[in-house]
């Protein structure tokens, strides 16, 4: 991995630099000038990484987040961080952090975010993506709807990337490992491993890679 623009432990999130490398790296597998996609950008931690690499090689990154924060970041709950709370004080706003981050990071020529709800925004998205990154809601609903709304629009040799994937139930959620057992017994994908608690697949249907 190249050095990056901005040091993303100075930036509020949930992606560990062992994971961040893994998405950066990911980025390279992609085919060549299709854009890549993030769903949860939250502060914009991975969005450094994935927005790094897409810079280097010319890409265009969407970041999709409607910036209210998911369930478990509003206030009374475990992950609320008083710091992002909204005007108002009722919910939650990280579209400010999150600018921040892209201005710091010198990365507004390459990230263009999408403040929408990811169902929204997937309804009349027509662009082949090369990479699609999921670490939205994780409730069931949200990731089901993320999976269905945005895996048929990878492009043939596009990278799949689910986030918080926890085989033993013991250790997290559900809904993020259910969907990396789906894409697999889809039989549209092939595994290319799992980092941690990144799992990196790639879409069958093409017959080179790398950019
Ligand atoms: N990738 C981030 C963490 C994302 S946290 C990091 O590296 O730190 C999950 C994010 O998903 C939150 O910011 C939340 O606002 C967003 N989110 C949850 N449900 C969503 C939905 N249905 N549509 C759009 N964004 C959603
Ligand atoms: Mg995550």
């Amino acid at each position: 991995m190249h050095p990056l623009p901005l040091d993303p432990e100075s930036v509020k999130g949930f992606m560990p630099a062992s994971e961040g490398a893994e998405l950066y790296r990911a980025v390279s597998l992609a085919p060549p000038a299709l854009p890549c996609l993030e769903i949860g950008s939250y502060c914009g931690k991975s969005t450094i990484y994935l927005g790094a690499a897409c810079q280097r090689s010319g890409r265009v990154l969407f970041a999709v987040d409607h910036h209210a924060g998911s369930e478990e970041h509003q206030p009374g709950e475990g992950y609320f961080d008083p710091e992002l709370a909204s005007a108002d004080g009722q919910g939650v706003d990280t579209f400010g952090a999150f600018r921040r981050t892209l201005r710091g990071a010198a990365l507004e020529d390459t990230v263009v975010p999408i403040v929408a709800p990811s169902a929204a925004a997937a309804r009349a998205w027509a662009t082949p993506l090369g990479l699609l990154f999921i670490d939205g809601g994780h409730s069931r609903a949200a990731a089901q709807a993320d999976y269905a709304g945005w895996v048929p629009k990878l492009a043939p040799g596009g990278i799949l990337l689910i986030h918080d994937i926890f085989p033993n139930p013991a250790d997290g959620g559900r809904p993020p490992y259910e969907l990396w057992c789906q894409a697999q017994e889809s039989g549209d994908f092939e595994v290319l491993g799992l980092f941690e608690t990144l799992g990196m697949l790639r879409k069958r249907g093409a017959s080179s890679a790398g950019a």
